[in-house]
């Protein structure tokens, strides 16, 4: 195994380092030192969080290169993230004191999987430039399937399939792997044939979806064992960060290539992970999977790190004194190294959402008007609905945040989706926004009815909702287009009729139940189809903070319109989930409310396993912290459209009293009644502070768009008309040509409108855009 060096490493090296020691194994404690020096044969590293698990994969990297035991190119390294992959490329440059290049095969599972089987295509029916699906390509895709088989996508939909699918493909399993009592539950035990068939059809699509790059990756290499010998021989040494979050097909796939080469020796696998930080159970991950490394890899060593070089003792104490409230555990000991007892965290009540927004804006401004960056602060939330509220209350303040691992709040599609309803609703010319909605959820308009309905609105130089209304008193559409076109403008008509008797949030709930946008996320199976509703939830929540729906609307697109460009300094926002393996000086968690967190859902379906991982998540959470953790819960909180009486998490109970202090500003605003939604609008403490400030909205207002002269209209890139302006140009009785009905006679006209006799298709009313002279 000789191996040339890739690069020069920082500071000389003599045998075994001799009496000098290489810089980047100085400040490593004796445990972290010996599982970077421990290069052979299997190693876990099983530790709590901030114990320096992620340094020393990092280091003992760099050590595997420095003393050249292999090349960036033989070394197989899984991250969690890309981000995370990222961050250790560039660490490993540092140690090693040059940039990290050659290391291909360091990213997360998908991400490595995927440029594997690139590399052996052919051998599992696709081609090298294979696309990798999203979800909404392989929805389309399952929903022709369910199609061909004539299964109801209503009782039966694409979705479920979809999510059941990908529960299967976690588990490693193939369509013929399928056991007959797992396919039953879908479509009447035609769940395996879908499966298969669905497998085929990516393969004449040149397609793979995510479950793919691994689930492919382990038939390869048990199908093709010449192929999984030259990785045995390729990577060296094998590192894996978060194992505890590792699902079956990972494992599966990890196993194989760590198979020993010789059948005597074992691998150089080397898995770090914390069971207390398993997170991802919902989406599949086995926290067995590091229980049971000691079997898998006979000869494996353990080592375990036990000091904490992240937190204060305090935050510390309070993080291990809630984990162990778990059961289901297998206990470590933590001890802080950072020496300081630091201050306590602290846990405030507070009155309500916005009020806890406000409370964390000042202290961030306080905590910047110090001197700290707003880059060691963050704010992580239980679920992505509860952005919405900081991000306003920042935007406000001119407080620069960025969202981690997702999109901002009124970025996402269901808010986008919403808006655009309630867009057309306050304003019908708004043809950006009806061109959003009027297929969300599918109502059935094909390209060509569309593109009918573009022509007349483009040659008349009117709005689409303007030359629908046109087109109905015609038929120049098919009736079933046609009569959905009626209802969805009836419904137009009527929600923005009822803005005048209604609050305006109520109208827009009303928009979403009535258009079907609920029962459409309702009957999304999908992972993230709650959440969404959640979010849908919060928009029509915080309408409530504006006078009406004008007003809102101004807000948004002043909102929408900041520039979005990335500051260098700015706050954090994200899910817990998404903060795993991070660390800020500064960390809040607002939302410890029952229901939020521990989130219901994770309690209703999984009982007291749900319970305990959302425990692993405040334990994750808390542990984020270096030196400061700001809990808080809200005494009302606004859920589902409704003001409740919010009960503090349990978790509050579980942290220790002596390691925190209690705030409450929950009660202080006396006779401040929380009356509903517009009460929110302002400060208890300063009434005439507007939070949102809605200035001149009414300008925005149905803003009627000038009539421009007729212009020409074209059917499928075609010149078939001019608009031709009053259909008094068509007299009574002159022969004409339509392009869809052919030759007939003008029977009467009005308006634009024209009654004609056709020859084949009878008597038809039609626009005289469509129209020309015979
Ligand atoms: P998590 O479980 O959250 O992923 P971790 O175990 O991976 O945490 P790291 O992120 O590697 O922990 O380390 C936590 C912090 O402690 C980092 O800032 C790291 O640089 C620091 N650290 C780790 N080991 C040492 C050490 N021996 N001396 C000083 N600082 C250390
Ligand atoms: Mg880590």
């Amino acid at each position: 195994m000789s191996a040339v060096p890739p690069h020069r490493p920082q500071g000389p090296i003599t045998s075994q380092f001799g009496a000098r020691e290489p810089a980047y194994l100085a400040g490593l404690n004796a445990e972290q030192r010996e599982a970077v020096e421990t290069t052979e044969g299997p190693l876990l590293v099983l530790a709590g969080a901030g114990t320096g698990k992620t340094r020393v994969l990092t280091t003992r990297i760099a050590h595997i290169l420095a003393t050249h035991k292999a090349r960036g190119n033989q070394i197989l390294a899984v991250t969690f993230t890309n981000k995370a992959a990222r961050e250790m490329k560039e660490r490993i440059g540092k140690l090693v004191g040059a940039s990290v290049e050659g290391m291909p095969w360091l990213g997360t599972f998908h991400s490595i999987g995927a440029r594997l089987i690139r590399r052996h295509a052919e051998l599992v029916g696709l081609r090298p430039d294979f696309t990798i699906l999203d979800t909404d390509d392989q929805i389309r895709l399952i929903k022709q399937l369910l199609a061909a088989e004539n299964i109801d996508e209503k009782r039966w939909p694409a979705r479920q399939f979809a999510s059941m699918m990908d529960g299967w493909k976690n588990r490693g399993l193939l369509p013929r792997d399928i056991s007959p009592a797992d396919a039953g539950f879908f479509a009447n035990g035609k769940g395996q044939k879908i499966y298969k068939d669905y497998q085929a059809r990516l393969k004449t699509l040149n397609a793979a979806d995510f479950g793919d790059l691994l689930l492919e990756g382990i038939r390869l290499f048990k199908e093709n064992p010449e192929i999984l010998a030259q990785y045995h021989d390729r990577f060296r040494y094998m590192l894996v960060d978060e194992y505890q979050d590792s699902n079956t097909a990972q494992y599966m796939w990890l196993r194989l290539l760590a198979q020993s080469r010789d059948g005597i020796n074992s691998a150089n696998i080397c898995v770090v992970g914390d069971d207390d930080q398993s997170i991802y159970g919902w989406r599949g991950a086995e926290v067995d999977n590091i229980l049971r490394f000691e079997k898998d890899f006979p000869g494996a060593k353990i080592i375990k790190l036990e000091r904490n070089y992240r937190s204060t003792s305090n935050i510390l104490a309070a993080a291990s004194h809630l984990i162990a409230h778990n059961e289901s555990r297998l206990g470590k000991t933590l001890q802080t190294d950072v020496g300081e007892e630091g201050e306590k965290l602290s846990v405030t009540k507070v009155w309500s959402g916005a009020e806890e927004a406000r409370e964390i804006g000042e202290e961030i401004e306080q905590y910047q008007r110090q001197g700290d960056p707003l880059n060691d602060m963050a704010i992580l939330v239980r679920a992505s609905f509860q952005m919405r509220e900081f991000e306003e209350r920042f935007i406000t303040l001119g407080l620069n945040y960025r969202v981690v691992g997702g999109l901002r709040f009124y970025e996402r599609k269901e808010i986008r989706d919403a808006l655009a309803y309630l867009r057309v609703i306050a304003n019908p010319n708004d043809d950006l926004a009806f061109e959003r909605m009027v297929n969300v959820p599918k109502r059935g308009f094909g390209p060509a009815t569309m593109q009918i309905v573009h022509d007349i609105a483009r040659a008349a130089d009117i709005p689409l909702t303007s030359a629908i209304r046109e087109l109905l008193e015609t038929e120049e559409l098919k009736p079933k287009p046609r009569s959905t076109f009626r209802e969805l403008i009836r419904q137009i008509d009527d929600w923005a009729s009822r803005l005048h008797t209604i609050p305006h949030y109520e109208v827009a709930e009303q928009v979403l139940d009535e258009s079907g946008y609920t029962e459409m996320l309702k009957a999304d199976k999908s992972a993230d189809a709650p959440g969404r509703l959640e979010n849908l939830k919060e928009l029509t929540r915080s309408m409530g903070e504006f006078d009406n729906l004008g007003g809102f609307l101004e807000h948004i697109s002043l909102v929408m319109d900041r520039d979005t460009g990335e500051a260098d300094d700015a706050v954090s926002i994200m899910t817990l989930h998404s903060a795993k393996g991070l660390e800020f000086n500064t960390v809040f968690l607002p939302g410890w409310e029952e229901g939020i967190f521990p989130h219901q859902r994770a309690l209703d379906e999984s009982g007291l396993a749900g319970l305990e991982e959302e425990r692993r998540l405040a334990y994750v959470g808390i542990t984020r912290a270096r030196k400061r953790c700001r809990i808080s819960f809200a005494s009302n909180r606004i859920i589902y459209g409704r003001v409740q009486d919010a009960l503090p998490s349990r978790f509050v109970d579980e942290l220790p009293p002596e390691a925190i202090e209690t705030i409450d500003k929950g009660s202080s605003y006396g006779g401040y009644t929380y009356g509903g939604r517009a009460s929110t609008r302002f400060d208890a403490r300063d009434p005439f502070e507007s939070v949102y400030e809605t200035p001149g909205w009414q300008r925005a207002q149905r803003q009627q768009s000038a009539r421009k002269g007729p212009g020409p209209i074209t059917i499928d890139g075609d010149l078939v008309a001019r608009s031709s302006g009053p259909s008094a140009a068509y007299a009574v009785g002159e022969r004409v040509f339509h392009l869809k009905f052919g030759y007939g006679t003008v029977s009467s006209a009005e308006g634009n409108k024209l009654s004609i006799d056709f020859e084949k298709a009878g008597p038809k009313k039609v626009l005289d855009s469509f129209v020309k002279r015979g």
